[in-house]
């Protein structure tokens, strides 16, 4: 009898080498040549950006097969074989976990996978729903990994999914820098956008779609349709040769991350989507951090867009007390100090209306006349005409900002925030 098997892999990787992608690049192949092809493209699940123990990037991977039962043996001793042999296990701080599951995936892993992409999971937790669920566990050194490995097997994309797809360096250019001819990432992001995102920062000219780490990753395009994604590709005049490809569906730009919460439930290490009032006008502190505050009916909370967002931080400064936002971030909170939202975007949802006060002209002479304080009237500085009827005029000041979504730059932006769908400048 034929089931469904899925594999899940977490934390083979280091700052200094590897990348569970690659990993799991390396077994799907072996595995199709020996005639196990997986059933769909595998998953890339990006955990809690805020977890302070994360790898790098906090990728977890799954995939899924068809297996007679007889022949699932074979596919647990390549999967097993391979993350040992290429998993850096050297380094202090990586610690492999493969999860092993077969047949349909259960409502407590569903939950558990939405858990771990928005807060944080302990490994207590993740064991005793391995055992709860008869999945599988495969602990390298401490282990770490099941909890990423359970995540991506149970993650059903609450929010969607986008595709990533990933080329990867042959091994004698591992660690060298990666080089692309830069015109063609411009003209492919031209014709390919809004169906890929993140392949270029226009703010600082820089080119994002290859990481900048001694991984295995050549390149990555993210796109919203696989098709639109491929044909990216062959737009780009690499420089290098690609040792293989392996398309992923992934929660990318989805913010799958974020929790709408109100601010008395706002919890440190959660990212979360709240809406308010700005209760505090921006203002920039030492470090050329700017801050403001918001409030809901529950209570107060910092938001920061910090100096490494650059010109976002211009478009907050344009929020005034008043303003109906929605904020997006995650929650931090340094010692001595109150909890803080590190903002990755906003959307103005209505503006708050900004008025100015006029003073008279003078009816005899035209000049601008001078109060006599409050309520008193004024009087003429020139001709000294006096009025104690005249009272100044209210006008409304136009506001530079417009209702609408601000996002931080690509290079600011965290993988699983969704793209702003309109880029503003001020
Ligand atoms: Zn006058």
């Amino acid at each position: 009898m034929p089931r469904l098997l899925h594999v899940g892999l977490d934390d083979t990787d280091s700052k200094k080498a590897m990348c569970t992608t690659y990993v799991t690049a390396v077994i799907l192949d072996e595995l199709k040549n020996m005639g196990f092809p997986a059933a769909e493209p595998p998953k890339l699940i990006r955990l809690n950006p805020n977890c302070p123990y994360k790898t790098r990037g906090n990728a977890a991977l799954s995939f899924s097969l068809m297996v007679e039962t007889d022949e699932v043996h074979i596919i647990k001793d390549v999967v097993l074989a391979k993350v040992r042999e290429l998993a850096d296990l050297e380094e202090r701080g990586t610690d492999p976990g493969v999860v092993f599951l077969t047949g349909r995936i259960p409502a407590s892993l569903a939950e558990f996978s939405t858990k771990a992409v928005k807060e944080m999971v302990t490994m207590k937790e993740a064991l005793d729903l391995a055992k709860s669920i008869g999945a599988e566990v495969h602990r390298f050194k401490y282990g770490r990994g099941v909890i990423g490995a359970l995540a991506a097997i149970g993650n059903k994309f609450d929010n969607g999914f986008t595709y990533e797809l990933t080329a990867y360096r042959t091994k004698v250019h591992w660690g060298t820098p990666r080089s692309i001819d830069r015109t063609s990432v411009f003209e492919m992001d031209t014709k390919t956008r809004p169906y890929t995102f993140d392949n270029v920062d226009y703010t600082t000219g820089e080119v994002r779609i290859m990481p900048h780490t001694p991984c295995p990753v050549y390149l990555g395009i993210r796109g919203t349709d696989p098709a639109v994604v491929e044909s990216a590709l062959k737009m780009l005049r690499l420089e290098e040769p690609v040792e293989r490809f392996v398309l992923y569906r992934t929660n990318q730009g989805t913010d799958a991350h974020l929790a709408d919460v109100k601010i008395s439930d706002a919890k440190v290490y959660s990212s979360v989507r709240i809406r308010g009032l700005v209760s505090s006008a921006p203002s920039t502190i030492r470090g050329g951090h700017v801050l403001f505050r918001l409030r809901d009916q529950t209570g107060q909370i910092d938001c920061a867009a910090y100096e490494p967002t650059k010109h976002f931080r211009k478009l907050v400064l344009e929020l005034v007390p008043g303003d109906n936002v929605t904020v997006y971030g995650s929650v931090k909170k340094h010692r001595g100090l109150s909890k803080t939202i590190n903002l990755e975007k906003f959307e103005l949802m209505k503006a708050a209306t900004v008025t100015s006060t006029v003073s008279p002209k003078c009816p005899r002479c035209g000049k601008t006349m001078k109060s006599e304080g409050r309520n008193k009237g004024y009087q003429c500085p020139r001709c000294k005409f006096r009025d104690p009827l005249a009272r100044p005029t209210v006008v409304e000041l136009s506001r530079r900002i417009k209702p609408g979504l601000y996002t931080v730059s690509p290079r600011a932006r965290r993988h699983l925030s969704k793209p702003g769908e309109s880029v503003y400048v001020i």
